[in-house]
């Protein structure tokens, strides 16, 4: 019979920064990854955004090689125990082991995982390419300026990368929170590409402090991964007071430390991961009251259904348990067991669903409340969730302290002071299937022309870049 990944309990979990997941021991990975079929074609590589070929470090894994089973890993990318935490893992929806008589999927992610907890990646032998004398330029350190640099590294080109920050890795650094991927394990991760020769320069913020048109020049080819950093604001009245935070600016703080507790009354407005997060981070932070403020149902929330579980969880004083009910389903049922259990948490925790706010009120610069209007949903032949229709004559007040706004963020394309770059409606950047973008030598991939995704497409982007980047300036050298 299955057993289920050990992640500590929420009785068990005292509610603080300190990573919530264990991971496996040698052995439950060893067991976990000897149920792999290795089948012939497997669908979870055909379903991972990088291709990484599962099958090949389950084999070493069941038979107890971790370090085999890092080098699989290392082919494909070089943040193993960094997507080991937190990929979305579309690849479990389609292993065959689901569609077995009383199967379920392999944890892949979390068997990914043990290969870096259990392996030592300071003993992989990674070299650079034979030097090919050509200089790329890489703007941004996240997952996809990071796999960018690792592949071109190894295909023998200089690369120096660019970050406006004082660290790499991007959102996987400054925004996502500690207790769901420790900055230790990230960071020691990134040394092998400072092994590989890759160079950093922190700290330079391209297209202010560099104009992008002097790294073309100075550079053979250029690899934009800005990503997707710009928030979407809710364009109300009062959003610019002292008080009114978004998501990412809120994370960072709480990351670095500069947020170390919160106090009266905190709100949150939205429903996807990034909310999550917020929301988990803002219980950690102990004020007197949370309030989840969201303008449509808790079925419809985008945030998936086991980032909601994990934060109800951590409120709630019982382990939750609904099974057999469909994703959207589920998610209502969370937002009942948050209302009818005992709360483990001195924060008050309540959800406003269908509630859209339509004004900050403040004093003296400083923020008061929200005013906001109730939602209705009504059926609308051209969209299939349907329209909401806002009663702005109906409005009701929650007095606050600080609101969180989690709306969503952007690529901020324009600091690049670039006007030939072609971009979409949505200010991502366009780019064709080799990732070269509408102006010669530059190239893109990432949040950046993805918008907000995720780690594994910007894994992606990376290492096709490095090949399209490298068949590009390899053409140069022929012609
Ligand atoms: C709170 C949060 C939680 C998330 N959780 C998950 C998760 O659990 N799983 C998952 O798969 N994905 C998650 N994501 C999404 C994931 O983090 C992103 O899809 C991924 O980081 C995108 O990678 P990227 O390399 O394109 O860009 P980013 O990671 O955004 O990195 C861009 C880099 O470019 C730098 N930069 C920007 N502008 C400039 C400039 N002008 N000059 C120099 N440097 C610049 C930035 O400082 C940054 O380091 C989460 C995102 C957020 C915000
Ligand atoms: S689909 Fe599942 S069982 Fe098949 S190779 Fe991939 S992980 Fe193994």
């Amino acid at each position: 019979m299955y057993e289920a990944i050990p992640v500590e309990t929420t009785s068990e979990l005292s509610l603080n920064f300190n990573e919530t997941n264990k991971g496996y021991t040698k052995e439950e990975s060893m067991i976990e990854a000897s149920r792999c079929l290795t089948c012939v074609n497997p669908t979870c590589v055909r379903r991972c955004p990088a291709h990484l070929h599962v099958p090949g470090y389950m084999k070493q894994i069941a038979k107890g090689n971790f370090q085999e089973a890092l080098k699989v890993v290392y082919n494909f990318f070089p943040i193993a125990g960094t997507c080991g935490r937190i990929c979305f893992h579309p690849c479990m929806e389609d292993c065959l082991q689901n569609r077995t008589p009383d199967g379920y999927a392999l944890r892949i992610p979390m068997i990914r995982r043990a290969a870096a907890d259990f392996g030592d990646i300071n003993k992989l032998i990674i070299r650079p390419g034979f030097p090919t004398g050509k200089k790329v330029a890489i703007i941004g350190a996240g997952p996809a300026g990071l796999t960018c640099a690792y592949h071109l590294r190894r295909l023998g080109h200089d690369v120096t990368i660019f970050d406006k920050e004082k660290a790499p890795g991007g959102q996987l650094y400054y925004t996502i929170p500690k207790f769901r991927l420790p900055k230790d394990v990230l960071i020691n991760e990134c040394s092998i590409l400072t092994k590989l020769g890759v160079i950093f320069k922190f700290g330079v913020n391209i297209g202010k402090d560099v104009g992008v048109e002097q790294i073309t020049n100075d550079f053979d080819a250029v690899f934009i991964a800005i990503g997707a950093m710009k928030p979407i604001t809710l364009n109300i009245p009062g959003e610019e007071c002292n008080g009114v935070m978004h998501s990412l600016d809120f994370l960072k703080e709480v990351n670095e430390m500069r947020i170390k507790s919160l106090h009266g009354s905190v709100s949150v407005i939205g429903g996807g991961n990034v909310a999550i997060d917020v929301l988990r981070t803002v219980i950690r932070l102990s004020p007197d009251e949370l309030h989840i403020i969201y303008r449509r149902s808790p079925r419809e929330m985008p945030a998936s259904k086991g980032e909601i579980r994990e934060f109800i969880e951590e409120v709630v004083q019982h382990h939750v348990d609904i099974k057999d009910v469909d994703d959207a389903k589920e998610k209502f049922m969370l937002f009942e067991v948050l209302e009818n259990e005992k709360s483990r948490t001195p924060t008050k925790v309540v959800a406003h669903f269908y509630t859209q706010p339509v004004k900050f009120s403040e004093s003296a610069g400083k923020l008061t409340s929200i005013i906001s209007s109730p939602v209705r949903l009504v059926n609308d032949p051209s969209n299939p969730r349907g329209k909401l229709i806002v009663d702005k004559d109906t409005t009701f007040e929650l007095k606050t302290d600080m609101v969180i706004i989690a709306a969503g963020e952007r690529p901020d394309v324009a600091s690049l002071n670039l006007k030939e770059l072609k971009t979409t409606r949505w200010n991502t950047i366009v780019v064709d299937n080799e990732l070269k973008t509408s102006i010669s030598k530059v190239f893109a991939g990432g949040d950046v022309t993805n918008g907000p995704a995720s780690m594994i497409e910007a894994i992606r982007d990376g290492k096709n870049g490095a090949y399209a980047l490298d068949k590009f300036l390899m053409e140069h050298v022929h012609n």
